[in-house]
């Protein structure tokens, strides 16, 4: 029987309007809220199918880019920043033909991979050699953040073997994890810093048979994590309890890269080579500084070197990737303290902003700090806690008295035998 045609029906599944909650009118249309909703799914849908084909696909960071990246917040060492973004390059492609994949950042489903299947990239984690604060956590940082991965970082004094008074290694695996808000997944794909690597060597002269033991210990409890095991994390830290529910963490996909400074690791490496490094020994003849003899020693140092400092073979064998990190020119310094992109004086100078103060440092006075902390010994280290004596008073008076409107520290303020100069408001207005 025919409807009357007084009655609006949805134009879709013909239902009159006592038979659904709402009828919408176009012109000369309606559609009912049963047809909205089915229309928005089918949208949804082809929606969805559509975006994954156009999603930017996960785009391995070229070594130039990453390198670029590390130019502007590491000074020097170029060599240890090619290393490390060949290295970081090859890791990502690495991620990219095996789980645990980051799947977070739309990995390609399939990668053109078929010529070489069956080929496994093997993983190559990364030994940084060099001088305390010549930048090694800083490019270790540097890089997480520039890759947007979590990132942690270690202290290998501080690691025991399981059973002993100290850290356990899955520790470390933990405070990845934590940096990744416990999104185990990204904590696969972080980076760890383990720093202090050479103190773990194994020592067969002079050190007590204790400490011997416990460096080989901790270094096999690390080779562990460092080939790639999966770890039982606990989630509070601290000792490992039977009761407790572990987090299961694969750490195949995350890059380990170790830093030392590694004393007296060029005296073997010179042992090994005899007199074959050319120029060696220019300091004593005056033609170079020491530094600049070890680092030239140090490029070439081979696994076998790092075996005789003390490392476990299999250790050794699991940080293939050397790279030296020289130790730090006066000029180098200067370039830090103000050139780099969070470079100290900036980062006083935002402060100053703040407060409505312009900050200004004399060229001398830049270079009277840098010298200063040559002499310290500790390398860009030296430079933050030089600066944070110097600025304190200026620091500390700056947010309440208002009059101020600009500071300059020049050198007779950096030896300490001026106040760093100040321009007033009330100064301008009397002159
Ligand atoms: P390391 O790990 O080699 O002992 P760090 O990377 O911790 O040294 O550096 C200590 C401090 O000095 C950090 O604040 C870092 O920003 C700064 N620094 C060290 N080396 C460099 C460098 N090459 N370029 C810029 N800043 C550096």
């Amino acid at each position: 029987m025919a409807r009357p045609t007084n009655i609006t029906l949805c134009s879709f599944c013909g239902k009159s309007h006592a038979e659904v909650k709402k009828l919408i009118a176009g012109p000369g249309v309606y559609i009912c809220d049963n047809c909205i909703t089915l229309c928005k799914s089918v949208l949804d849908k082809e929606l969805l199918a559509e975006n994954k084909k156009t999603a930017p696909k996960f785009v391995v960071p070229k070594p130039s880019d990453i390198k670029r990246h590390l130019d502007r917040h590491c000074v020097g060492q170029d060599h240890a920043k090619k290393t490390l973004a060949v290295a970081v390059h090859n890791h990502f492609k690495r991620l990219l033909q095996e789980p645990p994949a980051p799947v977070s950042r739309g990995v390609p489903d399939e990668l053109d991979t078929a010529r070489h299947a069956g080929v496994e990239i093997e993983k190559s984690n990364i030994l940084l050699i060099g001088p305390t604060g010549s930048g090694k956590t800083l490019l270790a940082r540097t890089l997480a953040k520039v890759l947007d991965v979590p990132f942690a970082i270690a202290d290998a004094t501080t690691l025991t073997e399981a059973g002993y008074v100290g850290e356990d290694v899955e520790n470390i695996i933990l405070r990845l994890l934590q940096n990744a808000d416990y999104d185990v997944k990204r904590a696969q794909m972080g980076i760890v810093y383990i720093d202090e690597i050479d103190k773990i060597a194994r020592k067969t002269e002079n050190v007590s048979i204790t400490r011997d033991v416990s460096g080989e210990g901790v270094q096999q409890a690390l080779l562990k994590i460092l080939e790639g095991t999966v770890c039982n994390v606990p989630p509070q830290g601290g000792r490992k309890h039977p009761q407790q529910e572990y987090i299961r963490v694969d750490t195949s996909g995350i890059l380990f890269v170790c830093g030392g400074a590694f004393i007296g690791l060029e005296k073997i490496i010179q042992r090994r080579l005899g007199h074959r490094v050319m120029g060696f020994g220019a300091a004593e003849q005056g033609r170079r500084s020491s530094a600049e003899d070890r680092d030239k020693v140090l490029q070439f140092v081979e696994p076998e070197d790092l075996i005789s400092f003390g490392f476990i073979p299999e250790f050794a064998g699991r940080l293939p990737m050397t790279t030296v990190l020289e130790e730090l020119t006066e000029d180098q310094l200067v370039s830090i303290l103000s050139e780099t992109k969070n470079a100290l004086i900036k980062q006083y100078a935002k402060l100053l902003a703040m407060e409505g103060v312009e900050l200004e440092f004399t060229a001398d006075a830049l270079r009277e700090l840098a010298a200063q902390a040559m002499q310290k010994g500790t390398g860009a280290r030296a430079l933050r806690s030089l600066l944070e004596k110097l600025m304190l008073d200026v620091m500390y008076d700056i947010p309440t008295d208002e009059d101020i409107v600009s500071v300059t520290v020049n050198r007779p303020a950096v030896l300490g035998e001026a106040k760093p100069l100040l321009r007033r408001k009330s100064d301008q207005a009397a002159a």
